[in-house]
């Protein structure tokens, strides 16, 4: 390919990325993009620290449906938790992705109260609706 990148690479090797199209350099090395590939590049090292970190804390598919990420009791809410407050202390995820968590787990333990409830109460009503010892209906009407 005739339409590589001009450039050298810090190891002095030619870089091997395509050309932008009308250019001699790619845009990593384009003197125009200075500025964006500073940022990119800066961007780039902080995802990768990031993964480093997700992989170090366990936890490099955080964010992905999983298997083992079941929410349904409150236990498997405060394991998230857990797992979410190391991976932030971390630096493996974002203050915006804990507080993300953080609201949908607050959420999710309301759910889980509220359904917990309401099925605690049934069961109590069933119970005393077998003894006979209270109409439910008489009460609730
Ligand atoms: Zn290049």
């Amino acid at each position: 390919m005739d339409n590589l990148c001009k450039a050298t690479t810090k190891d002095g090797k030619p870089c091997t990325a395509p050309a932008q199209a009308g250019k001699d350099y790619c845009f990593m090395h384009d003197p125009d993009n200075a500025e964006k590939a500073r940022e990119a590049r800066i961007r780039g090292n902080k995802n990768a620290n990031r993964r480093n970190a997700l992989k170090k804390a366990g936890l490099e598919n955080i964010g992905l449906p999983k298997d083992n990420y079941k929410l349904s009791t409150l236990k498997d809410v405060k394991r998230l938790l857990a797992d979410t407050t190391n991976a932030y202390i971390q630096g493996a995820i974002t203050v915006e992705q804990a507080k993300c968590i953080a609201y949908l787990s607050s959420t999710m333990t309301s759910n889980i109260k509220d359904a917990d409830l309401e099925s605690a109460l049934k069961s109590l009503e069933e119970r005393l609706e077998k003894t006979g010892y209270v109409n439910i209906n008489r009460i609730s009407a």
